[in-house]
């Protein structure tokens, strides 16, 4: 086997272990595998080239999860996990996100995709308006599309529902950060807000309603894929996640 085969083989099994399915695992870089490498690179958030580059092998060598099954069920109590997921993962941090995203005022526009919401979904200021897609930027819509999909496979309509899951209280929106002149995250359109009544900007938890333990899965899937919940995080706006570190 040549060096070659042996790092194709080597990728194709990072990206099934990062859940982009290359197709047989035969040390071919065929299309298949060429497509899941680009989707992976989409949804870290890397130029999507289709080829391995260094920070494409960097990103496949990161732990396809933060926490793995075995140990999540070895610690009875996570004591807010997320403040360590906000340091580290594939998406930018906050400083940086014009450079990655582009610039909210001239260029995110261009970017934005919609990525469809798996349930039903209304919209928190006005319960008559049904939610069935969210503006996202094109580098993070596969992603949240994943997110979703996993969150819808996890709550049925009843859990969705008693957590405030099926209110949305936005995703894209250009608007700088509330008390300052930077950009907020929704600006990049990397942000999406969940029942806002009960997840107000300075309602902490306990009474938050997401950062009740029966949520705590909810948030696991989007650290899965290095998402930040600020509630997780710092305590603060327990309705947003978005993808930049902070
Ligand atoms: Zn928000």
């Amino acid at each position: 086997m040549t060096d070659e085969q042996k790092f194709i083989l080597w990728l194709e099994g990072r990206l099934t272990a990062h859940g982009f399915t290359p197709g047989a695992i035969d040390g071919v870089f065929d299309d298949t595998a060429k497509a899941a490498l680009t989707a992976f690179q989409r949804a870290r958030g890397i130029s999507p080239s289709g080829k391995a580059d260094v920070e494409t092998v960097a990103a496949l060598r990161l732990s396809s999860s933060r926490v793995s099954p075995a140990d999540r069920d070895d610690i009875p109590d996570r004591d807010r996990p997320g403040a360590a997921d906000a340091r580290g993962g594939p998406w930018p941090l906050q400083r940086d996100c014009t450079k990655i995203f582009g610039d909210p005022q001239t260029q995110v526009p261009d970017r934005l995709v919609m990525v469809r919401m798996p349930w039903d979904c209304r919209a928190a200021w006005n319960p008559a308006l049904r939610i069935t897609r969210l503006r996202l930027h094109e580098k993070v819509a596969d992603s949240a599309e994943r997110c979703l999909d996993r969150a819808s496979r996890t709550f049925d309509s009843d859990a969705r529902h008693r957590l405030g899951l099926d209110l949305s209280g936005g995703s894209y929106a250009k608007r700088r950060m509330r008390g300052g002149s930077s950009w907020s995250m929704h600006a990049y359109g990397i942000a999406i807000d969940w029942d806002p009544q009960r997840n107000a900007l300075r309602t902490h938890a306990p009474e938050a309603r997401l950062s009740h333990d029966d949520a705590r899965r909810w948030w696991e899937i989007w650290e899965d894929e290095g998402w930040v919940s600020l509630g997780r995080a710092r305590d603060f706006d327990w309705m947003h996640v978005q993808a930049a570190r902070i």
